[in-house]
């Protein structure tokens, strides 16, 4: 997704560029997530900053692509299941206000006009007008397929082995298909980052971060929002008040999601995992996923799950992007570790990534994503 947002702006600017893919398009965790264009879930400050920008490019994105990425401007709902969640949620939406979000809370009868079969159990929501959908399969394929209309060359089944960097700079990656001369690379490896880094003797901390999901049967229109429990932030951004209160679910890093394809099959999650490059599903996430959702929306036991999936989010020590250039290397660049973000991120990475390298500034700033920010 990022390499191809990437490329994607970089063309619209006449810029030659090659996309160097070890496998194929969307192999990685873009092919395996949800869709959510969420903003309410963000960090307040910068993070949250990067997605409005982000999320406001995405309408002119969908218009200019010929395959169509199913954006829905659909809104978020966030539920809480208790009091405590309740009063958290409450908070962050007086601080999402104020940063200019537009978020409100509703009472468990406001939330019955959105969300007329939720759980007896739920005691609140926020909601989230600007929170959006989008189909990542199709906006990945759909940035790679116009950028390639642009003049971008796609090298698939064709693995980075090596960076050769000389006098501090970029100037030659060796692929198991041969070599390639450049001055500039740009590293959008999403879990593989850390090794791509290797080669130019710099740590890019990124790890993965395991996520399951299950796939219903496809219904009618049954969700008009894209939903999450509270504890899907409490996981996602390390919130003590929103944390799962039971070990097992705890362990899993279990947070509640759903959302419904323009095909009417519904995405249930999530899991947040540190398993290593394993990227296989278990039984005990489907078991803690499905009996999950069903605490929120006790109809989803009525449907069928037709399949189950893991992706692998590229994760940063503090589960934001690394974004901008490396000391001392020349001409290499990183947008990378956008964790559970990436789909959301994209647009707005793309454009930045852009400018960085064929201006060297970035219309928005940076400076809070830079690696070393962790040093
Ligand atoms: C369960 C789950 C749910 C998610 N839900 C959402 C969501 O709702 N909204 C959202 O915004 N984000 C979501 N995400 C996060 C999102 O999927 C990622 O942030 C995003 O896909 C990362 O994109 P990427 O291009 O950086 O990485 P990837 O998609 O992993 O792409 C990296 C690519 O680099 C290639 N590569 C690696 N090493 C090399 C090498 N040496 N040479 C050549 N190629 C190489 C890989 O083959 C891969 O194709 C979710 C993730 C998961 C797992």
């Amino acid at each position: 997704m990022i390499g191809a947002a990437t490329a994607y702006y970089l063309c619209k600017e006449g810029a030659e560029v090659m996309i160097v893919e070890a496998e194929d398009l969307a192999s990685g965790a873009s092919g395996a997530c949800d869709g959510f264009i969420s903003l309410q879930t963000k960090q307040l400050g910068s993070h949250l900053d990067l997605a409005r920008e982000s999320a406001q490019l995405f309408p002119a994105i969908a218009e200019d692509l010929e395959v169509d990425i199913e954006y829905n401007r659909c809104g978020g709902l966030m539920l809480a299941r208790n009091a405590e969640q309740l009063k958290e949620i409450r908070a962050r939406a007086k601080k999402l206000k104020a940063a200019g979000l537009q978020v409100e809370v509703l009472t468990p009868s406001d939330l019955k006009e959105r969300l007329p079969d939720v759980s007896k159990d739920i005691k609140g929501a926020s909601y989230c007008e600007d929170d959006a959908q989008v189909n990542p399969y199709k906006l990945t394929l759909g940035m790679a397929q116009k950028a390639q209309e642009m003049g971008v060359t796609i090298l698939k089944g064709c693995k980075v082995e090596n960076i050769v960097v000389t006098n501090n700079r970029v100037r030659e990656v060796n692929t198991t298909a041969g070599s390639i001369h450049s001055r500039r690379v740009i590293c959008a490896a999403g879990t593989g980052s850390n090794q791509i880094g290797k080669m130019i003797i710099v740590d890019i901390p990124i790890m993965p971060q395991r996520g399951q999901i299950l796939v219903t049967e496809a219904r009618e229109r049954l969700l008009d929002a894209i939903v999450s429990g509270a504890e899907y932030l409490g996981t996602k951004a390390n919130i003590a008040g929103l944390m799962p209160a039971d070990e097992e679910a705890s362990k899993l890093g279990l947070g509640f999601t759903a959302e419904q394809t323009a095909s009417g099959n519904i995405l249930l999650g999530s899991t947040r995992e540190f398993a290593g490059f394993d990227d296989g599903t278990t039984p005990e996430a489907i078991n803690a996923i499905a009996k999950n959702a069903i605490g929120f929306l006790p109809w989803i036991k009525d449907l069928d799950v037709i399949r189950s999936f893991a992706g692998l989010r590229p994760y940063s020590p503090d589960g934001l992007p690394i974004l901008g250039t490396v000391k001392g290397v020349k001409g290499f660049f990183m947008a990378t570790g956008h964790a559970g973000d990436g789909i959301c991120l994209a647009a707005i990475t793309g454009r930045l990534i852009s400018e960085l390298v064929l201006d060297g500034e970035t219309s928005m700033d940076i400076e809070p994503f830079s690696l070393y920010r962790f040093k």
